[in-house]
């Protein structure tokens, strides 16, 4: 039993003083100390965070544990993005081996201690770490090729990442899941692409793809040429000039290819018309913002202002350590704030951050939780309460005060993986 000033079970209330009860990794009750007592057998262990506040564990719904801080071309200009990318390769092809372990590890850690319990994990390098990965993470399978010729081969390498993430969830009972990642539209052609929809669709596990992350994409999907055809495929020796752009909307070409569907996420979608981000959530899509991965490289911003005032759920994600400066949920919250333009008032929107940092990360992501609630799995974290009266002004509060600093215990299918000293 864990017993604090305050529980906020979902973004919509809490409990003064509050308590959760958690048996076998689940919570049983969530309420006031009373209630949490009541719902325990007799001799249960009774913790006390006085000044602290239970909240659901924080959702990182978009990054990539194993890349390490890289640097970030200098002048956010239109050709830096494809910089960055060749970085990235060039990274990938150069580091030792045992480098994407170390990393993943660091980042995990890090992660925990800002109270981040879920994952959205791209699959790095090494496959193997995600069997003692300690949080509730769902691992995509990545797929990248863009000539028709190497699909069926990265097809059997992604489905191979696959076999290793499936004996993960079974030696993790489940807090480690997989799906596929279509890696983007510009680095993963049509052949592939429909060959990995049909693979999520046959497995029955949800997809996850960039897209519309940058005007350099955007031009190469609309015609084939500009910075991605000019620089990026020249540069690793790839011919794509057959290509003359996908010739029609970018939801009609995810339909043709098989995903889109319920279990479909989009991250980044910044470069997206407001009708076409209205039409993919309709078709079942769910979207990931990185606000911030997006500033760093220049390439504008996510329509926060449309997602909110459409009452469009999204998560949020930070991307990985080569794009942002730490993976804190906390400042990804306030930058998405900064990007609001619309009439909600501050506490009302705070709370649908909050929503997008917990309850809708663990929706994209297709697992249960994101909430405190009975029967759900004990995810959580105890902040410093921020104080403040009423739901909406303590939800603010906490937006705007807490850092990871303010942490003091990170919970994971009941197991205390992370406490402050
Ligand atoms: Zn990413």
């Amino acid at each position: 039993m864990y017993v604090a000033s305050r529980v906020f079970p979902d973004a919509d209330t809490f409990f003064s003083p509050g308590a959760i009860a958690v048996s076998g990794g689940a919570i049983v009750a969530a309420g006031s100390p009373a209630d949490a007592e009541r719902a325990l057998p007799s001799g249960f262990e009774r913790l006390e965070f006085p000044g602290g506040a239970i909240l659901p564990g924080l959702v990182n719904a978009h990054t990539h544990l194993q890349i390490p801080r890289l640097p970030l071309p200098s002048g956010g200009s239109r050709r830096a993005f494809v910089d960055w990318i060749l970085g990235v390769i060039a990274w990938k092809r150069a580091a030792a081996p045992e480098e994407f372990r170390r990393n993943f590890e660091e980042a995990a850690a890090a992660s925990l201690a800002a109270g981040t319990t879920t994952l959205g994990e791209i699959c790095g390098p090494d496959a193997s770490v995600y069997r003692d990965c300690p949080m509730r993470t769902r691992v995509f399978a990545e797929g990248v090729g863009f000539a028709p010729e190497v699909a069926g081969q990265v097809l059997s390498m992604v489905e191979a990442a696959i076999g290793r993430l499936e004996e993960a969830a079974n030696e993790t009972g489940g807090r480690v899941a997989h799906g596929v990642s279509p890696h983007t539209l510009y680095t993963v052609g049509p052949a592939l692409l429909a060959l990995l929809g049909g693979l999520a669709a046959r497995k029955g596990i949800p997809a996850c793809l960039h897209l519309a992350e940058s005007q350099a994409e955007m031009e190469f999907l609309s015609s084939g040429r500009g910075d991605v055809a000019d620089r990026l495929y020249p540069a690793v020796g790839k011919d794509v000039s057959w290509f003359g752009g996908i010739g029609m909307s970018i939801p009609r070409y995810l339909r043709n290819a098989g995903l889109l569907r319920k279990g479909l996420l989009l991250v980044h979608n910044v470069h997206l018309a407001r009708k076409e981000i209205d039409g993919l959530w309709r078709s079942g899509a769910r979207f990931v913002l990185c606000s911030r991965s997006n500033a760093a490289h220049g390439n504008g911003s996510p329509d926060v202002t449309h997602f909110v005032d459409a009452g469009i759920p999204f998560a949020l994600g930070t991307d990985s350590l080569g794009s942002v400066p730490d993976l804190s949920m906390w400042e990804e919250m306030r930058a998405a704030r900064s990007l609001y333009r619309g009439k909600h008032p501050e506490g009302e929107l705070c709370r649908v951050l909050f929503r997008a940092a917990t309850r809708n990360g663990s929706e994209a992501l297709s697992f249960p939780g994101g909430a405190l609630l009975p029967g759900l799995p004990a995810d959580f974290v105890v902040a410093d309460d921020a104080g403040g009266e009423g739901v909406e002004a303590s939800i603010r509060n906490l937006l705007e005060r807490t850092a990871a600093g303010n942490v003091r215990l990170t919970v994971v299918g009941g197991r205390r993986l992370w406490e402050r000293a």
